[in-house]
Parts: structure tokens; C-alpha cells; sequence
């Protein structure tokens, strides 16, 4: 039996799957793909390919001959990606639609909740006859019963859903080995899930939001997690993010099912971390994801305690996401949000206590990053003064932090903003294009040179792709900073970098340190004190034998010492 995985990518509140993440969804039906397969000793072969692959020809041969065709795909939240870019509903009618021969499943966030299209609007939902089976459950045990079935459609349950976290326990290991597959190894990350659902379903949860449709808060068990990280660590993943879970610091809460805001458990965390540590000991990123602010202000030790742990093992750069969501108490209480504006300014006081120092990789080690989200219930033009007061009260207090995620809502048919749609965000576009720029003007600028003050070294900067004479990488890991090298340098290669200036959300930065015998005249311009003139004069006198011989090259020997602190000679 031949299986194709493609992979279109997903992106949830709770779970990032667009390159370099690799999705828990994909390992997970690969693992139900090669795990039935073994039990009912078929003999099978296992492809894996992306969007991006197909838009670019590669994989549609196989396609058409194979017998079994899985697609994952789904945004749930707007984004915008560098790495790659999510497959469409029109696009998969386009792509698949013709393809006659294998059995199609469609499975992700589209399957559950329709294909998200962007902030402010609603999502399109699945387009038919295009697909044999929309897994409306979970895909990996659909693909288990499928395969079992030996491809028998009707004997399928399209809605079949994990009764308890341990079900997916084998799925997550034997899948593990698909990450070779993906044309970014070895510089992939894997986002790991911990549990699935949120605690505040017991209230309803937020009015935007698909996660309460998961139910209440299933933990895996550390063991499976731990087992899962050796799985992907002896396929030869370095990169990890704690990433799927709607708040990480909950992750073996005391009194789910009670308590809106569970208990949070250091010592869960602490067996966590130190055994992935173990069992991956040359990681070479361990990073997390979201975490509640409701949570971080009513247990305040304990999530100091955790952001401790998190310090002690992860790697630096780590980002804590919290779903801040708004600063305006009524659209807090109209749509049932986790918590007020003065909890939120104490989670982010929490986070910068533990975390802000600077770390190996030059950025700090754990910040803060907030999301707001607009076209909510009750929101009004005093709301985007109230959020923009918040936002400049977090730069006046003199906190940091990693990154400010400005979307507009999205509607699904699982959630309470259904019943009103898109209107309010379609009122409210003007306000929301002014408050975007004014924050990225005023805001992001600022914070982005405390974060990373000119002259920081970022390490292992990872160059992605080239535009004009530019060359653009990100370190690997969670919301990495967009690095913009002048040059162009090869892509698909690890540089440390030095910060020269500061875009709105993005650095420029030059190779360090620089070797002024080969660096291309671009990157030479971007360091301090050299305009066009003097890039040509270095050029023009090159090769220098020394650093002396470097600096008495200038006009003015003041502007090349000046450089020293970035220049080699090679
Ligand atoms: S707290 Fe709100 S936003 Fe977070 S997962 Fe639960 S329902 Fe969603």
C-alpha cells in the first residue's frame, strides 16, 4: 500500500505546523500510518510532502499512483509566515480535485473547523467531493481504522476521537521518523504537545476561541512525552518546542474539572524538562509557548517557581505567549476572557523578574510576548486607547517584551463569536489599521532596541532567503527575530550576527565577526561610521595583512577603530 502524507500546514491557538514547526498532527498520522500497518503485517510505503513541495512540482507524480492520500491542514488564527504558506480551500479544490485514484482524508483544524482565510473573517468550510473522508475527529485514528479497514471507506468512523491521551502514546513514536521526510531537516522544529483542551471550559472559555470545543484538559503523561522527544531525538531532531497546550504553566494542574484556574504543579514541570534534557542531551533548542496570564496572577509562587525550572533547562530566547487578548474590562467580562488588564501587567512582571537576562544565545532568556485580538464583543474606539495605554505602561515600567501579536478575530462555527460574524471588526477596520501602526511606530521600534540593544551577537542565525541584495534568516526557535543581513550569503547556513540597527519588528545585522577581506560591499556599508564611499575604499584596498593594517587604511583612523568591535582579518 502506498501512503502520502501532505502536509498544508497548521497553525491553532494551541499548535504550530508551518516550516520550520513540524505539527503533532502529521508525526501522529504518520505513526497511525506505520504502527496499523505493522500490526496487520501490511506491506507499505510512507511518503511525506508539503504545500510548498507540490506548488513547486515535487510530489504530484506520487499522488496520483498512490492509494491513500492524508492532508492535514488548518489556520485557526491569522498569521504570517516566512517559512512557508498555508494551504487554501480553493487551493486544495485546485490541486486535489481531479485526482481520481487514492483515498482522500482531509484531516487538522480544517476538518473540525473549516478553513480559516484571514483576521476578521469567516471561515469557508470544507469544499465537497473532494475528499472521501473529512476527519471531524482525531485523523491519526481515522487513518488507523482506514488502514486497518484496508482502505475501506464506509467501514470508517470520520468522527472518532481519543478517549485519553496514553491512545496516542505509540502513535507519537513510531511517527516520529517522518521529520526525515521534511525537505527543512535537519533544521526543523518539533512542536510537542503536552495536553489538549482548555480548563476554562468549565466556564464556557473565551468567546473567540476553538480550543473549548477539545473539552477539558487531558494530560499525556511525562513518560510519553519524554519517549516521544528520544523517538524524535534519535531521528536526528535538535529543536523542540513545548508548544502544543493552551498554557504550559498548567501543564498537570491540580483540579481540572473544578477550578477555572487549576493549580499549577512545578514538580510536573520539573520531571518534564529534566527528562527531556536526559533523554536529548545535545538539544539544541528547548523552547515553550503559550501560558495564561490568569494563571500567572492568581498563583504567583508557583508560577515563579515554574518560569524557574523553564530558565534552569529550556534554552534562551524562550517566549512565554500570553493571551492578554484586550486592557478593556468589558470586552473582558462581555466575552468571558481569562483575565483582567492588571493580571496581565503582573504575569508580564513575573516573566521579566525571571527571565529577562540576556542569554547564550545573545537574547533573553525568557520574555514575555502578548496577543490582542480585535473585533470583539463590546469593542468600542475607547478600547484601542485602553490597549495602547497598556502597551506603553509596559514600556514605561521599563519591561520587556519579545513580541506584540496585533490579529483580528477569525470566526468559527464552534465558538460564541459566530452569532455575531465579522462585524464588528468590519466597523472597526480603520481603527485597527491606525492602532497597528502607532504601535509598531511607537511601541515595537523602542522595545525590539531593549531587547536587542545594537552591538548584541545573536547566535546561529539560520539565512532562510534572499530579497534584493538582502539576505533574511531568524534563529530557530519560538517568534524568532527577522534578521536582515546586507548581502547576499548563502541560504541554508548557521552565521552569528551583530546587531547595526533597528527595524519595526525586524534587526539588521552583519556576520561577526566580519572578515573585511571577503565581505560583499553591502554588509560593509551596514557597519557604523562606513557610507557608500568608504566600502568602496575598502574594497578597492584589500586585501588588508593585518587589523592595524585595516584601520590606518582610513581617512580618518577614529572611524576604523571604531569598528573593531565587529571586524576580523582574515
Ligand atoms: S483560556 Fe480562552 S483563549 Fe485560552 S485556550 Fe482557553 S478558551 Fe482559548
Amino acid at each position: 500500500m502506498n501512503v502520502i502524507i501532505l502536509d498544508g500546514y497548521v497553525d491553532e491557538p494551541t499548535c504550530l505546523g508551518v516550516p520550520p514547526y513540524v505539527s503533532p498532527y502529521v508525526r501522529y498520522a504518520a505513526g497511525a500510518v506505520l504502527k496499523t500497518a505493522k500490526e496487520h503485517s501490511l506491506d507499505l510505503k510512507l511518503l511525506y510532502f508539503t504545500i510548498d513541495q507540490l506548488r513547486g512540482g515535487v510530489g504530484f507524480k506520487e499522488i496520483v499512483k498512490a492509494d491513500l492520500l492524508v492532508v492535514i491542514c488548518g489556520t485557526a488564527v491569522p498569521g504570517k509566515y516566512l517559512g512557508g504558506t498555508p494551504a487554501s480551500a480553493s487551493e486544495i479544490v485546485r490541486l486535489l480535485g481531479g485526482v481520481e485514484r487514492p483515498v482522500k482524508v482531509l484531516g487538522g483544524p480544517a476538518a473540525k473547523f473549516g478553513f480559516g482565510t484571514s483576521g476578521g473573517r469567516r471561515a469557508v468550510a470544507v469544499p465537497e467531493g473532494v475528499f472521501d473522508i473529512v476527519a471531524t475527529g482525531d485523523v491519526e485514528l481515522v487513518v488507523s481504522q482506514l488502514i486497518a479497514e484496508r482502505l475501506g471507506v464506509e467501514r470508517v468512523t470520520p468522527d472518532e476521537r481519543r478517549e485519553n491521551a496514553s491512545q496516542i502514546r505509540d502513535f507519537a513514536i513510531y511517527g516520529a521518523e517522518i521529520v526525515r521526510q521534511h525537505p527543512n531537516f535537519p533544521y526543523v522544529v518539533a512542536e510537542l504537545e503536552t495536553y489538549r483542551g482548555c480548563a476554562r471550559s468549565l466556564v464556557g472559555g473565551c468567546s473567540f476561541c476553538v480550543e473549548p470545543s477539545k473539552g477539558l484538559p487531558d494530560f499525556r503523561p511525562v513518560k510519553d512525552v519524554v519517549d516521544e522527544v528520544a523517538a524524535l531525538y534519535k531521528a536526528g531532531v535538535r529543536h523542540f518546542r513545548l508548544g502544543s497546550q493552551p498554557c504550559l504553566f498548567s501543564y498537570m494542574a491540580e483540579g481540572v474539572g473544578e477550578l477555572e484556574f487549576p493549580k499549577p504543579n512545578p514538580a510536573a514541570l520539573e520531571r518534564l524538562y529534566k527528562g527531556i534534557r536526559a533523554v536529548a542531551p545535545r538539544l539544541k533548542t528547548l523552547h515553550m509557548d503559550n501560558a495564561n496570564p490568569g494563571t500567572l496572577a492568581a498563583y504567583p509562587e508557583e508560577c515563579w517557581r515554574i518560569a524557574k525550572i523553564i530558565v534552569k533547562y529550556h534554552t534562551a530566547g524562550d517566549v512565554a505567549a500570553l493571551g492578554v487578548e484586550t486592557a478593556d474590562p468589558e470586552v473582558v467580562r462581555r466575552n468571558n476572557l481569562k483575565a483582567m488588564p492588571e493580571d496581565c501587567m503582573k504575569a508580564i512582571e513575573l516573566l521579566n523578574e525571571v527571565g529577562a537576562r540576556r542569554g547564550e544565545n545573545g537574547l533573553p532568556e525568557l520574555l514575555p510576548g502578548v496577543n490582542f485580538v480585535f473585533g470583539l464583543l463590546g469593542e468600542t474606539s475607547r478600547t484601542y486607547e485602553l490597549n495602547y495605554e497598556f502597551l506603553r505602561a509596559v514600556l514605561e515600567r521599563g519591561l520587556l517584551l519579545r513580541r506584540i501579536n496585533l490579529r483580528q478575530v477569525m470566526i468559527f462555527p464552534t465558538t460564541r463569536m459566530a452569532e455575531v460574524g465579522d462585524k464588528i471588526m468590519r466597523r472597526h477596520k480603520h481603527l485597527f489599521k491606525s492602532f497597528k501602526r502607532r504601535v509598531r511606530e511607537e511601541i515595537d521600534r523602542e522595545m525590539l532596541r531593549r531587547v536587542v540593544p545594537r552591538g548584541v551577537v545573536l547566535k546561529d542565525v539560520l539565512t532562510e532567503l534572499h530579497e534584493g541584495k538582502t539576505t533574511f534568516g531568524r534563529q530557530l526557535g519560538s517568534y524568532p527575530i527577522l534578521v536582515g543581513i546586507p548581502g547576499v550569503y548563502k541560504l541554508r547556513r548557521f552565521f552569528d550576527v551583530k546587531v547595526v540597527d533597528h527595524g519595526f519588528r525586524s534587526v539588521t545585522a552583519v556576520p561577526y565577526p566580519l572578515d573585511v577581506n571577503t565581505a560583499p560591499k553591502e554588509t560593509l556599508m551596514a557597519l557604523p561610521g562606513i557610507g557608500e564611499r568608504r566600502a568602496a575604499a575598502i574594497e578597492r584596498k584589500r586585501p588588508f595583512k593585518s587589523i592595524d593594517d585595516f584601520v590606518s587604511a582610513f581617512d580618518d583612523k577614529a572611524v576604523g577603530e571604531k569598528l573593531l568591535e565587529y571586524v576580523r582579518v582574515s
